[in-house]
C-alpha cells in the first residue's frame, strides 16, 4: 500500500476549497481490474487533510445556506448539463477503475444525473406548512433549514451513481459536502467536483477526500460535520451507524444484500430467465440489487435451471470496454479470489454446482472470472447466507408460495427482491407479505426513479430516511416550526398556565 513514491505514476488528489491537494503522509494504489495493472495512486487523507475540508466546507457554508434556493438550483441546472455531456467521459472512468461494461457504466451514470435532475426541483421540494389562526391571532408556520456540514462514504460499485444520490441532494437543501469515494475508485468524484466547480458552485461547499479507515474514523468523529449518509457492506454500515450515534450525528447507512427472485410456476420462464441472468450476472454481480437467490417454486424448478445454464454459459466475459463483452472483471484480485472460494465452499456444503465459472474462459491478466450457477441449495449453507457480491448466482427449491415468501422474511438482508409470475393474486401477496425495502413485480431490480426513494429494511439499512426522493430532503434538512403573534390593541395579555393558543 505505502510504497507508491517509487511507482512514478500520476496521483489523484483530494479536492479541498475547490483546489486539488496531492501532498500526503500515505497513498493507495488504483487497479484497472481489466489488466490487473496499477494505473495511479490516491492520496489518503489522514485526520489534518479532513480537518482542512470539514474547515473549508464549515466556511462555505453560511453564504450557501442563504443563497435563494432558485439559484441554488440554477447551479444544479448547469452541473446538470455538464454531466450530460460528460457523460460518457465518466462512464468511461467508472469502466477502468471498477470494471463493468462500458453500456453498463453510461446506464448507471444516467440513473445518477436522474437524482440531479430531481434536485433541480428544490426550491419546490423546501416549502414548508401554514396554518392561520391556530389562536386567537396566532399563525403557525414551517421552514426546513440545511443541516450544516454533511459527509457522504460511498462503496467501489458504482463510482457515480452512488455518489450523486447523496451530494446534489444535500447542496441543493443548502449545506455544504464532504464526499469520501471508495479508495478503489476515486478518480469520477473528483472530475464531478470540478464539473460542479465549472458549473458555478462556490469553492468548499462540495469537497472531495479519499482514502480507507483512517479517513472515515475522521470523518466520524470531527465534531463539525453534522450529518454522514453512508453505502456499503452491512458490518460496516452497522459500524458507521453506531459510531455517528455516540457523536450525536444524524445518520444514514444503507448495506450489504442477498436479493431473491422468487418464480412460481405460471411465469413466462424465458422472460424470467433473461431478466434474472442479467441481474444476477451484470456487472459481474457486483450490485447491492444483484439477484444472487432464485426460489424456485414446485414445476419452474427444473425448466428454469435448464433455462439459467444455457444463459449463463453464453455470457461473454472480457474487458468492459471491449466490443460485445456481457461481463467484466471483479473490482480486484483479492476479491476475485474470495468469490472463487465461495464456488468451492458450495460444493464441499452439497449444492450442484450447474455451471463453474472457475473453468470458464477468460482472459489471464486482470481479475476476471466466469459464471457459476449453484441449484438445490440449502439456507444453511453459507453460499446462501453470505453476499458473494459476485458472478455466483444459487437456487433454491420450495415447494409452495408461502413457503417463498417465509425464505425470504426469514433472510437477515432486505435490500430487494422480485417475483415473476402471472397471477395478479399472488403478486399482490408477495408485495404486501414481504419484508424488503424494495419489491419487483416481474422487474428484477426494483431500483426507484430519482424521484421516489431508495434504501432497504432490516440489516441492509440502518437508520430511518432512505437516500434520494423527499426523504432525502428530510434527512439533509432540520424542521423548524415558527409560532407567531402580532400584538395590537385587542390582543389578550399572556398569562401564567400552560398556553392553549385559544
Ligand atoms: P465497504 O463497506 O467495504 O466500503 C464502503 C466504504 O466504507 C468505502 O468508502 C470504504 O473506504 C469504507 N470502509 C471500508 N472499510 C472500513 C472500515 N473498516 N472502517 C471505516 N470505513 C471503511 O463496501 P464496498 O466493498 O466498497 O462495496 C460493496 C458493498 O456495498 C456491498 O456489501 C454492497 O451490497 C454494498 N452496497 C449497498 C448499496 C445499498 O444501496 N444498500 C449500494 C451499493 C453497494
Amino acid at each position: 500500500m505505502n510504497k507508491p513514491a517509487e511507482l512514478k505514476l500520476g496521483t489523484v488528489p483530494v479536492w479541498i476549497n475547490g483546489k486539488p491537494v496531492s501532498t500526503a503522509r500515505r497513498y493507495g494504489e488504483v487497479f484497472n481490474p481489466a489488466s490487473g495493472q496499477v494505473t495511479k495512486r490516491v492520496v489518503f487523507s489522514d485526520a489534518s487533510i479532513v480537518d482542512a475540508a470539514v474547515k473549508a466546507a464549515a466556511a462555505a457554508l453560511p453564504a450557501w445556506r442563504d443563497t435563494p434556493p432558485l439559484r441554488r438550483a440554477r447551479v444544479m441546472q448547469e452541473f446538470l448539463g455538464l454531466l450530460k455531456k460528460n457523460q460518457k467521459a465518466l462512464a468511461a472512468i467508472v469502466t477502468e477503475e471498477h470494471g463493468k461494461t462500458l453500456p453498463d457504466a453510461i446506464g448507471s451514470v444516467q440513473r445518477g444525473i436522474e437524482v440531479v435532475e430531481f434536485a433541480c426541483g428544490i426550491p419546490h421540494l423546501l416549502k414548508g406548512e401554514y396554518a392561520e389562526n391556530v389562536g386567537t391571532q396566532v399563525d403557525t408556520h414551517t421552514v426546513r433549514q440545511p443541516v450544516g456540514v454533511c459527509a457522504g462514504i460511498t462503496p467501489f460499485n458504482f463510482p457515480v451513481m452512488v455518489p450523486l444520490w447523496m451530494f446534489p441532494m444535500a447542496i441543493a437543501c443548502g449545506n455544504s459536502f464532504i464526499l469520501k469515494p471508495s479508495e478503489k475508485v476515486p478518480s469520477a468524484s473528483l472530475r464531478m467536483a470540478e464539473l460542479f466547480q465549472e458549473a458555478g458552485l462556490p469553492d468548499g461547499v462540495l469537497n472531495v477526500l479519499h482514502g480507507d479507515k483512517e479517513a472515515v474514523d475522521a470523518i466520524l468523529a470531527h465534531p463539525g460535520i453534522q450529518a454522514v449518509s453512508f453505502v456499503g457492506s452491512t458490518p460496516i454500515a452497522k459500524y458507521i451507524y453506531e459510531t455517528c450515534a455516540r457523536h450525536g450525528k444524524r445518520v444514514q447507512a444503507l448495506g450489504g444484500a442477498k436479493n431473491h427472485a422468487v418464480v412460481l410456476p405460471d411465469a413466462d420462464l424465458e422472460f424470467a430467465a433473461d431478466a434474472l441472468t442479467g441481474a444476477a450476472y451484470g456487472s459481474a454481480g457486483e450490485r447491492c440489487m444483484a439477484i444472487s437467490a432464485v426460489v424456485a417454486v414446485g414445476a419452474a424448478g427444473d425448466p428454469l435451471i435448464r433455462l439459467l445454464e444455457k444463459k449463463a454459459k453464453a455470457i461473454k466475459v472480457g474487458a468492459g470496454d471491449a466490443e460485445g463483452v456481457d461481463m467484466g472483471p471483479l473490482v480486484t484480485g483479492p476479491h476475485r479470489d474470495k468469490v472463487a472460494g465461495y464456488v468451492e465452499a458450495g460444493l464441499k456444503e452439497g449444492a450442484r454446482l450447474v455451471v463453474d465459472g472457475r473453468g470458464s474462459a477468460v482472459p489471464k491478466e486482470g481479475f476476471f472470472l466466469g459464471t457459476s450457477l449453484f441449484d438445490h441449495v440449502k439456507p444453511e449453507m453459507s453460499i446462501y447466507r453470505d453476499e458473494i457480491f459476485g458472478p455466483v448466482l444459487v437456487v433454491l427449491r420450495v415447494d409452495t408460495l408461502d413457503q417463498a415468501i417465509e425464505l425470504v422474511n426469514r433472510n437477515p438482508y432486505a435490500n430487494g427482491t422480485a417475483i415473476f409470475t402471472e397471477s395478479g393474486g399472488a403478486a399482490r401477496r408477495f408485495e404486501n407479505e414481504i419484508q424488503v425495502g424494495m419489491v419487483g413485480v416481474n422487474v428484477p431490480i426494483p431500483v426507484p426513479v430519482a424521484y421516489f426513494s431508495f434504501g432497504g429494511w432490516k440489516s441492509s439499512l440502518f437508520g430511518d430516511l432512505h437516500v434520494h426522493g423527499v426523504e432525502s430532503v428530510k434527512f439533509y434538512t432540520r424542521t423548524k416550526v415558527v409560532t407567531t403573534r402580532w400584538p395590537h390593541q385587542d390582543t389578550p395579555a399572556p398569562g401564567f398556565h400552560m398556553p392553549t393558543l385559544g
